[in-house]
């Protein structure tokens, strides 16, 4: 077995372990590897001990290990911030975009989905601790743009994405993901298929596991955290 091949199977029992720990079934969470900068020589180690699922944040970068890796039975994930320009080369061409903030990009993923034939899954993205420098709608916007969401008939939002703030402060990174679970569990009487909670990456997943993330987003813990060039 390589590094990344012990890695990503130590990761894997650690999430066990944690959702045995509080009560939850490890089916119920998806795990994307996030591949970003990672070589498609690292994508293919995990995809050998039958993981296929994976994560990356620059469109460019998603386009070219999609064709790179074209043929082989993989789910993709963006998860990164979105530029208009951009908006092609993911949407109707991924499992679910978790980044959307903003009416502009949602607007040009329905057209370009529309084109492509499929409809979309997507998460919106909640600037949940309030931190200048995330992405991400307001908690108190949400409603409003899922209402304007709902004329799109080529985009589904199927949930929300946060990142916790960079903290060791284990209450402020429990009480982001807490704060997207409690703004899912309000939205989902209007809006019944709010389902998904993307929170968790390599640094906080076991408190985001504990706060109900359906799905983690990890990288470092799989690839390392010496970030190479494709
Ligand atoms: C890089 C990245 C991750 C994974 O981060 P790690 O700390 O390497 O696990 C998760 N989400 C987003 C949006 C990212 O850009």
């Amino acid at each position: 077995m390589t590094v990344i091949q012990k890695n990503f199977k130590k990761l894997i029992s650690e999430i066990e372990d944690i959702s045995k720990g509080c009560g939850r079934k490890t089916e119920e969470i998806k795990l994307v590897a996030v591949s970003k900068t990672f070589p498609v020589s690292d994508i293919n180690e995990i995809i050998e001990i039958g993981h296929n699922i994976f994560g990356e944040n620059k469109a460019q970068e998603i386009r070219d290990k999609m064709e790179w890796l074209e043929g082989k039975d993989i789910e993709w994930h963006f998860i990164g911030p979105l530029q208009k320009n951009k908006v092609k080369y993911v949407a109707g061409k991924t499992k679910l975009i978790h980044s959307v903030e903003s009416e502009k990009i949602a607007r040009e993923i329905d057209k370009r989905s529309a084109n492509e034939g499929k409809v979309q899954d997507i998460l919106i993205e909640v600037n949940v601790s309030g931190e200048e420098s995330k992405h991400g709608l307001k908690p108190d916007d949400t409603q409003s743009f899922l209402k304007t969401l709902q004329d799109y008939k080529h985009i589904r939002v199927i949930g929300f994405m946060t990142m916790a703030p960079f903290t060791d402060d284990k209450d402020i990174i429990r009480n982001t993901f807490k704060g997207l679970r409690l703004l899912r569990d309000r939205l989902q009487k209007d809006f019944p298929q709010i389902v998904e909670l993307s929170m968790g990456m390599t640094n906080d997943y076991k408190i985001a596991i504990e706060e109900g993330a359906t799905i983690l987003r990890i990288g470092s813990a799989i690839f390392g955290s010496s970030r190479k060039t494709t």
